[in-house]
């Protein structure tokens, strides 16, 4: 079916992304790819792994054909000032499966909602992956940065998050206040005068999707051990039934020399757990002890699997350990589909200004390229970004703390890494 679209074109040139029967990703070699640049400092960034990631894809055979699409402040640019999210946009990224997008600012309190979670949810994007990892030569708020190699599964259409709240001084939040007290019986809870009211849905299909996905990405990649990170001992019915969700998976889907179900993990010491010579282990850790974890012992841990709230938290906190905003990247996923986009936001104080880092959206867009298959294009991207911090000129964020490193501006670093891409392919 031929596509039109109101304010944009696709490229003249390039094939699409598809899936096969059997749900495999069929990927040409000169996808059309959609790319959101994203406000602020997406402007600066954005453009730059365009050019980065390109030169990754040429030097291994390839050519992406890049689709502008717009969110955010540029599509009311673009589409008028009441239009965040056009359909324009909506509609390539479902046609095209394979997208990458740079900040979207968000208003805080009022306003319209977070474009990020429309996006997520409209496509179904259930899981949220951001590998974190010590790139040499970065400075590391840890002592021993290097032994962080953490993947965190964030599990994103549901929890707090799916935006089933009531707000102070409304009827709605009263008819439920009314509801949970008199008809639930949750009375003496909940203080007199104003009060805004969230649901927490956490469902068996959500939960068991997001450790699917896990579980898969520890066989493929030769991880040991994915831990459940939950609350469940405070919030039973929704974070706990998650932990037992989540070990049912393990337990009935996947053989037992292949992955090992250690339910009640979680008070017992690494080594008290007979696990199969070889075999994935999926245990479970309390959410906030696991924050003390990644900080004091990272090394024991591979893959986290984790419901929305927790994995908010605990991305983010994985993120900084690697020494900047800058540098984390991430993609969501759903069925045969991917959603690229760095950790950081829209950082506005830092927008325009040829200073920010583009490292985070193009190891977002590295991640992107192992889904598509492209694992050589995303080690080059990987290799060139390291040797490019290893040489020493760096953003403004890296060189704060890096002793002896020279300032460069976005695009100045950009180059230095299509220079490092071009030195490392001819040495292949
Ligand atoms: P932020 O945009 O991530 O920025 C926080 C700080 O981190 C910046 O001021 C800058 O700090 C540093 N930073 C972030 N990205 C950087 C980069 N690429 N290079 C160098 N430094 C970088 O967080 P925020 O200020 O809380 O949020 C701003 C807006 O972004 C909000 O509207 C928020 O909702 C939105 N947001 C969007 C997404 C998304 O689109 N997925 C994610 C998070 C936030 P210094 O310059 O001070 O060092």
């Amino acid at each position: 079916m031929i596509m039109s679209y109101e304010l944009i074109d696709p490229p003249a040139d390039g094939s699409r992304v598809t899936v096969a029967g059997d749900g495999s990703l069929e990927v040409p070699s000169d996808p059309i790819i959609p790319i959101i640049h994203g406000d602020g400092i997406g402007e600066d960034v954005g453009p730059a792994a365009q050019t980065i990631l390109q030169a990754a894809a040429q030097a291994t055979g390839r050519e992406i054909n890049w689709f502008r699409v717009y969110a955010g402040e540029a599509a009311q640019e673009r589409y008028g000032e009441d239009v965040h999210l056009p359909e324009d946009t909506l509609r390539a990224i479902d046609e095209y499966r394979i997208a990458i997008k740079g900040p979207l600012t968000t208003p805080v309190g009022s306003g319209f909602r977070s474009l990020n979670v429309a996006l997520r949810q409209h496509f179904d994007l259930f899981a949220n992956v951001r590998p974190t990892y010590h790139l040499e030569g970065t400075p590391s708020p840890v002592k021993a940065p290097e032994l962080l190699d953490i993947v965190t599964f964030r599990e994103n259409t549901e929890d707090v998050y799916a935006g089933i709240e009531w707000e102070a001084g409304t009827q709605e939040v009263e008819q439920v206040r009314a509801f949970v007290e008199d008809e639930m019986g949750a009375t003496g809870i909940i203080h007199d005068g104003p009060v805004g009211i969230g649901i927490k849905p956490i469902t068996e299909k959500g939960t068991k999707r997001l450790v699917r996905e896990a579980i898969d990405y520890a066989l493929e990649n030769d991880r040991e051990k994915v831990t459940l990170v939950h609350k469940g001992n405070i919030m039973k019915f929704t974070e706990g039934q998650f932990s037992e969700w989540g070990m049912e998976v393990a337990q009935e889907e996947y053989p037992d020399e292949e992955v090992f179900a250690a339910p009640n993990s979680l008070w017992e010491a690494e080594g008290e757990i007979d696990v199969p010579e070889g075999a994935v282990m999926v245990d479970e850790r309390i959410a906030d002890a696991m924050l003390q974890w990644l900080l004091l012992r990272p090394d024991e841990f591979d893959v986290l699997a984790m419901p929305n709230l927790n994995g908010d938290y605990l991305s983010d906190a994985a993120g900084a350990q690697m020494g900047s905003l800058g540098l984390p990247p991430g993609a969501n996923f759903g069925e045969g589909r991917c959603l690229a986009e760095p950790v950081h936001g829209s950082a506005p104080k830092r927008a325009g200004q040829d200073m920010a880092n583009p490292c985070a959206i193009t190891l977002s867009g590295a991640l992107m390229f192992e889904y598509m298959g492209w694992y050589d294009a995303a080690a080059l991207v990987k290799d060139a970004i390291e040797a490019a911090i290893g040489a020493g000129r760096v953003t403004y964020d890296l060189h704060r703390n890096i002793e002896g490193a020279e300032r460069v501006g976005t695009t100045t670093f950009t180059d230095e890494v299509v220079g490092h891409i071009e030195q490392l392919a001819a040495n292949q």
